[in-house]
């Protein structure tokens, strides 16, 4: 059973005239690192918010993602929140709360989980993502950096089964860029999530990916492992 499935996708945004996604189909595997790359406007956003209930595009859409077998379009919304994992380009979009331990909690309190459990995750999360030193910070006092991994490891206390993110790194320096995807193939290899990740540092995405995809156009040009694509 393939994890997610975008089965012969088609879309277009309100008034365009081309295509955003030109039949796109995909299977992605549970514990698959997959890259997703192609050059500027090629689709790859488009199609990571066909993965998750909350972001779909608004507009023209034929064809369907299946999550675990069923229709995306069916998945409760609280199973979608906790088993889809997003993490966006800009990182100050994504954070909501005022203080870093409280960033982290707040998934979890959404998810009306009891507090121990809340507890334990929010500092297993800060130990496996070094965050224990900035814990009790503000989040406006963080770098662009710290603020990237902290959505990451807010988004990880709810222990996705699949973590997608959309270029998490193009907003940061290229040391914090190397130490974020240094990051995610820790995740992939001791937690055994599964990633898609769009990224245009691809010297440094491939190493860690198990398999890439390649879009152009709106239309998946190729998939394979990191040597084929190559
Ligand atoms: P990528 O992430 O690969 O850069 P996108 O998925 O963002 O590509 O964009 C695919 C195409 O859809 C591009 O031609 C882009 O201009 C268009 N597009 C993206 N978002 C919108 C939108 N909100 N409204 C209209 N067109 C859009
Ligand atoms: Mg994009």
């Amino acid at each position: 059973m393939a994890l997610l499935r975008f089965e012969h996708l088609s879309f277009s945004y309100p008034l365009a005239d081309t295509r955003a996604l030109d039949d796109v189909s995909l299977e992605i595997h549970k514990g698959e690192y997959v890259v997703l790359c192609g050059p500027s406007g090629c689709g790859k956003t488009t199609l990571l918010r066909h993965a998750k209930p909350g972001l779909l595009p608004v507009g023209a859409r034929a064809g369907e993602t299946f999550y675990k077998d069923a229709p995306l379009s069916q998945l409760p919304e609280l199973t979608a929140a906790a088993e889809i994992g997003f993490v966006q380009q800009n990182p100050d979009n994504q954070i909501v709360t005022d203080f870093v331990w409280h960033e982290l909690a707040f998934g979890l309190e959404n998810m009306a989980l009891p507090v121990p459990v809340i507890r334990r995750r929010v500092a297993e999360m800060a130990s496996f993502f070094g965050i224990e030193g900035w814990f009790y910070k503000d989040v406006t006092e963080l770098s662009g950096g710290q603020k990237q991994l902290l959505n990451l490891a807010s988004v990880m206390a709810m222990q996705p089964d699949v973590l997608i993110l959309d270029e998490p790194t193009s907003q940061l320096d290229p040391i914090a860029a190397s130490d974020f995807l240094a990051v995610l193939g820790k995740i992939n290899r001791e937690l055994g999530t599964t990633i898609v990740l769009t990224e245009h540092r691809l010297e440094e995405a491939f190493p860690l990916a198990t398999t890439v995809a390649v879009m152009d156009g709106g239309r998946l040009l190729c998939t394979g492992t990191p040597a084929e694509v190559g």
